[in-house]
């Protein structure tokens, strides 16, 4: 699959030149081909099917950070209760009630979001700016996994990030990285806290981790290289292990 896909990668996304299929809006995918062809990705009308394409007021520029968050909300676990959470972040995003903690934005903040399973949704169109750090959303492309990772907001149950959460986290920034060549370093691959100090967010258990989980996605990005023998690979597949994370099933 990593073989078949590679040579998609070269797909760039630009603002004036928008990554488009063939097609009507609600069955595209915005993502690039080497992200949508991940066996656990799920395009926006998967979970949206009311979804129409809007207009957007601004677009995202060219990739150039990949911000990671988590949703301080539930974690669930069972497929129905992961597509009704899908659909009320969207709703909490997209809504004006102040008494549900409406944000009025013109659609879901984040691009991509990441359930328990590992399972990749994918979100606002990746050609869009999205609403996920504020006014540093320029260029930046918005992860945010389910779960509350951070101990000290106790409106929430605490979770951690599951295995597979982890593990389709670093292959989406691997692809993202390769598609739009953005590098695989902690400058690049950030924590909404380290851009704005008074969040919390991704939480600190999963904030804890994100050496770990970039080094990985850059790990996979030599090993996906030296598969088409452009560099070594030695023992690659051995340094692609994430680090052990204690499963909370
Ligand atoms: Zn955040």
């Amino acid at each position: 699959m990593l073989l078949k896909t590679f040579g998609l990668l070269a797909l760039i996304l630009t603002s004036t030149a928008p990554l488009r299929a063939a097609g009507k809006a609600p069955a595209v995918t915005y993502a690039p081909e080497s992200v949508a062809a991940l066996p656990n990705f799920h395009k926006r009308a998967e979970w949206d099917t009311a979804w129409k394409e809007i207009v957007y007021d601004e677009p995202l520029g060219n990739p150039a950070l990949i911000t990671v968050h988590h949703t301080e909300e539930v974690q669930p676990t069972e497929p129905a209760a992961i597509l009704t959470e899908l659909r009320r972040i969207l709703r909490i995003h997209t809504s004006n009630d102040k008494k549900m903690d409406g944000k009025g934005w013109s659609d879901i903040g984040y691009h991509f979001i990441i359930d328990a399973r590992g399972r990749i949704w994918e979100a606002r169109p990746l050609y869009a700016k999205g609403a996920h750090v504020e006014a540093q959303n320029d260029n930046n492309i918005g992860i945010s996994l389910m779960g509350n990772f951070d101990p000290l907001f106790k409106e929430r149950p605490l979770n951690k990030p599951t295995p597979a959460q982890l593990e389709s986290l670093s292959l989406l920034i691997n692809r993202l990285g390769e598609a739009y060549n953005i590098p695989l370093d902690r400058r690049h691959v950030v924590g909404h806290r380290d851009l704005d100090n008074r969040k919390a967010c991704p939480g600190q258990i999963l904030y804890d981790q994100l050496d770990a989980i970039s080094q990985a996605a850059s790990l996979k990005a030599a090993a996906m290289a030296s598969r088409i023998g452009t560099r070594p690979s030695e023992n690659i597949q051995e340094q692609l292990r994430l680090i052990p994370v204690e499963s909370p099933f």
